[in-house]
């Protein structure tokens, strides 16, 4: 179960992130900043998702999403295995 100070926590990030003032450290080691339209429409979705409260939840199968996968990719929709699913 995600904490309220846990998603405000990732609410900062998101939206530091949108202004270009946070970066993220990638699993290959690589920092890398917002700068795609994806990139900008998944951080939109997300911070959508947290003002509506199903932030945190897969939205394919309605499970939660796992801290560790927020904690890499906090803009995620996905589960561990629906994003699985998904790319194959
Ligand atoms: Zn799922």
């Amino acid at each position: 179960m995600l904490t309220k100070e846990y998603i405000q926590e990732k609410k900062r990030w998101l939206e530091a992130r949108l202004k270009g003032k946070a970066e993220i450290l990638k699993s290959d080691g690589q920092t890398s900043w917002v700068h795609s339209e994806d990139d900008l429409i998944a951080h939109r979705a997300a911070l959508a998702r947290i003002e509506d409260g199903s932030y945190g939840l897969c939205m394919h199968c309605g499970g939660p999403v796992e801290e560790y996968r927020l904690k890499i990719i906090p803009e995620t929709p996905f589960c561990f295995s629906c994003a699985q699913t998904l790319q194959n």
